[in-house]
């Protein structure tokens, strides 16, 4: 009989050759000590260093890693989100495959899990040698997403979380295209707690998160979750023609009194120039929503495999 699996662990891949015999063994001594049966999902998410071979190597010795490969690479949340889809276990854990993510962790998360915890995020305490502007950008991306968007997401986390099947199965419906994982796993309740650990170094190779994508992923985080950017033109707006409706009647004022102030072309230039930028960037995020609404009208599959397990339970 084929043991009904406990636990899942995603890890989503993007040319991290160098560190998956790493992450296998420390994740499966971690597992092991549950005593229950586990599965690691490697997610290959469109990798060229070879990861992909690695993945089917390690899939060959232990049959507990399931390998999900890319067709080519649809982005990290994409990746995670697939891993999502093939995951069997009750619980199921999202885990960076950089070992910045400790996966020793998984145990404390599992024992709050076991006192009736359905989310349990890992909150940063620490985190080593990140880049000062990495840790900048972070730091007012966290603080804008927390005002602007209607779910509260806990400060300092990232993805590596446990989740209870009730919760999957529910983010499992959530078929959006611009993902942004944690604000989804906050949305949708349930019970969620915290463990705090020390995010680590990256154990080999580079960040895969160039600025370019780690806009994307601030834009896609923002929109899936405010109107904010929207709201912001009608603010702008009122905050312009209210001034005009204080300055209307001072200017006439002055001129009738006989003052030189406001005569020429700088202050005009300088109302059209300010006009001008503020529809422009308003146009700008409209296009935004737009687009995403356009990708979402399109409907086309998150993401497409070359390789997966099945998926019957
Ligand atoms: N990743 C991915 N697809 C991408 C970019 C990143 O699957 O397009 C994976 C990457 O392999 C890693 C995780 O997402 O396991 C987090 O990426 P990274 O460590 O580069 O981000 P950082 O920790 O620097 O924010
Ligand atoms: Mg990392």
């Amino acid at each position: 009989m084929v043991q009904k699996i406990v636990f899942s662990i995603i890890a989503p891949i993007y040319n991290e050759v160098g560190n998956l015999p790493e992450l296998y063994r420390r994740v499966k001594e971690t597992l092991e000590k549950t005593g229950e049966a586990w599965e690691l999902l490697m997610v290959d998410d469109g990798s060229t260093d070879g990861s992909t071979d690695e993945i089917r190597n390690l899939a060959v010795q232990d049959d507990h890693v399931k390998p999900v490969i890319f067709a080519r690479n649809f982005g990290h949340q994409i990746a995670v989100t697939a891993g999502l889809d093939y995951a069997k276990g009750q619980a199921v854990v999202i885990i960076d495959s950089d070992l910045q993510d400790p996966p020793e962790v998984i145990l404390d998360m599992i024992s709050k899990w076991k006192e009736g915890n359905e989310v349990v995020y890992a909150q940063r305490s620490e985190r080593e040698g990140e880049t000062w502007f990495k840790l900048l950008t972070a730091s007012i991306f966290y603080r804008l997403i927390l005002r602007i968007t209607d779910v509260k997401i806990p400060m300092d986390t990232g993805d590596f979380r446990l989740l209870d099947r009730k919760v999957v199965d529910v983010m499992n419906g959530m078929r959006e295209r611009h993902r942004f994982l944690r604000g989804m796993s906050s949305w949708v309740g349930f019970k969620q707690t915290g463990v705090s650990y020390k995010r680590a170094v990256r154990f080999s190779g580079v960040t895969k998160y160039p600025f370019k994508k780690m806009l994307k992923f601030a834009s896609d985080a923002i929109t899936s979750f405010s109107y904010f950017p929207l709201q912001m033109a009608m603010y702008l707006g009122f905050f312009s023609a209210g001034i005009s409706i204080i300055a209307i009647p001072v200017v006439i004022i002055l001129r009738i009194v006989g003052s030189q102030s406001f005569l020429g072309q700088a202050s005009t230039l300088i109302a059209v120039l300010f006009l001008g930028g503020v529809q422009l960037i308003s146009l700008g995020i409209l296009g935004e929503y737009i687009g995403r609404l356009y990708d979402e009208a399109k409907g086309r599959p998150l993401y497409i495999v070359r390789e997966a397990p099945s998926k019957d339970k």
